[in-house]
C-alpha cells in the first residue's frame, strides 16, 4: 500500500516507517521537524517538509503525491503529547492537535483518500474508577492534551460518516524503548518521560530525578502505568491499517500491555542496571493515580499481542542511549 505518514520523523511515526517499510509498503513522509528529526526518517521513505496546520502546504503535497499514485492511507502522528505543557500552554495544543487534524481531514477529502490511522491516548479515559480502561468506557479527560485528542477522534468520527471514510484509533498507554538496530529511539533536547529520564539519571547524564508523589491511592502510594514497547506498538499500526483498508472496517483500540507498574517498580528495574539517585518530590499537574488498558479488543480484532516486556523496553532504552 502507498501510506502517508504525517509525523514519520517523530518518535512514534518513525518506528512506524520501519515497520511499513519492512512489511513492504510505499512509504511518504510529511514533518514539520519541530520535535522529530530528518535522520530519524527511515532512509527508503520519501520526505516532505510540511505542517499539518498549514492547508496550502499539505494540499500542494497531496497533489503531487496523487499524480503519482493515490495514497491507500494516512496516519496521523504530529501531535503535542505532554501533559504538564499542555496545562500551561492550552492554546498550542488545541491549535497543532485540533486544528492540525482538521486541516488532514480536509485535504484527505480534498483527494479522497479514504483510511485514517490516528494516534489517540489513554489520557482520554481520566481518572477510570478501577484504573482500568475499556474503549467503550467514558470518556473523561482531565487535562487539555486528553481534550484535544477526544475532540480529534470525534471530529475523525464525523468526517469518516460525512465523507466515507475508515478509521483506526489507537489510543496509547505509555510508549518507551527503541528500535532494536539502536538507529532510532526517543531522541528530545528536552524529555519529560519516566523511562528516558530514570535511565538517563542511571547513565549519570543527569544529577537525579523526582518521583511525582508517593500519596496516590496505590499500592506504593505512586502513579501506575501500562508500559508498550514502541515496536510493537508500531506494529499495531500495520496491522490496523490492513484490517480497515482490505476490511472496509473502522474501530477503536486501546493499545498497552493490560499490565500495571508504579512509578517506583519503574525506578527499581533500571536500579538493577545502575542505581538511580532519586528523590520524592510533591504531585504533578494532570496526573492520574492508575492507567491500565484493557487489550481484549485489539488482540481479538486485529489479532494484536504485545511481545516486549517492561525489562526489555528498559533494556532497549538503555542501550539506545549509551550508543
Ligand atoms: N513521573 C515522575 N517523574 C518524572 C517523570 C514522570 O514521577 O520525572 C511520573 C508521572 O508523574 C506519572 C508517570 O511517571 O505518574 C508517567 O509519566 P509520563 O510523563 O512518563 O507519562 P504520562 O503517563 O504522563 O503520559
Amino acid at each position: 500500500m502507498k501510506v502517508c505518514v504525517i509525523g514519520g520523523a517523530g518518535y512514534i511515526g518513525s518506528h512506524t516507517v520501519y515497520e511499513l517499510i519492512d512489511d513492504h509498503h510505499e512509504v511518504v513522509v510529511i514533518d514539520n521537524l519541530s520535535t522529530g528529526q530528518r535522520d530519524a526518517v527511515h532512509p527508503k521513505a520519501k520526505f516532505h517538509f510540511g505542517d499539518i496546520t498549514n492547508f496550502e502546504q499539505l494540499d500542494e503535497i497531496f497533489k503531487e503525491e496523487t499524480a503519482l499514485k493515490p495514497f491507500d492511507a494516512v496516519m496521523h502522528f504530529a501531535a503535542k503529547i505532554v501533559v504538564p505543557e499542555s496545562v500551561e500552554k492550552p492554546l498550542d495544543y488545541y491549535h497543532n492537535n485540533v486544528e492540525g487534524v482538521r486541516v488532514m481531514l480536509a485535504v484527505m477529502a480534498n483527494h479522497g483518500v479514504k483510511n485514517i490511522i490516528f494516534s489517540s491516548t489513554a489520557a482520554v479515559y481520566g481518572q477510570p474508577e478501577n484504573g482500568v480502561c475499556k474503549e467503550d468506557d467514558e470518556t473523561k479527560p482531565i487535562n487539555p492534551y486528553g481534550e484535544t485528542k477526544l475532540a480529534s477522534e470525534k471530529m475523525i468520527q464525523w468526517v469518516s460518516d460525512a465523507y466515507d471514510m475508515n478509521y483506526c484509533i489507537f489510543r496509547y498507554f505509555n510508549v518507551a524503548g527503541a528500535h532494536e538496530s539502536l538507529e532510532i529511539g526517543l531522541n528530545r533536547d528536552v524529555l519529560t518521560h519516566i523511562i528516558p529520564i530514570t535511565v538517563q539519571t542511571a547513565l549519570k547524564i543527569r544529577d537525579e530525578m523526582s518521583i511525582f508523589g508517593n500519596d496516590y491511592d496505590t499500592a506504593d502510594g505512586t502513579c501506575v502505568r501500562d508500559y508498550i514497547h514502541v515496536s510493537d506498538l508500531a506494529q499495531a499500526h500495520v496491522l490496523g491499517m490492513k484490517y480497515i483498508v482490505n476490511e472496509n472496517k473502522s474501530g477503536i483500540f486501546n493499545l498497552g500491555s493490560s499490565k500495571g507498574f508504579s512509578v517506583l517498580e519503574v525506578v527499581n528495574e533500571v536500579s538493577k542496571y545502575k542505581p538511580v539517585n532519586y528523590k520524592v518530590g510533591p504531585r504533578r499537574a494532570g496526573d492520574p493515580a492508575m492507567l491500565i488498558a484493557s487489550s481484549n479488543k485489539a488482540k481479538e480484532v486485529l489479532g494484536f499481542e504485545t511481545e516486549r516486556s517492561l525489562e526489555k523496553i528498559i533494556e532497549s532504552d538503555i542501550k539506545y542511549r549509551e550508543k
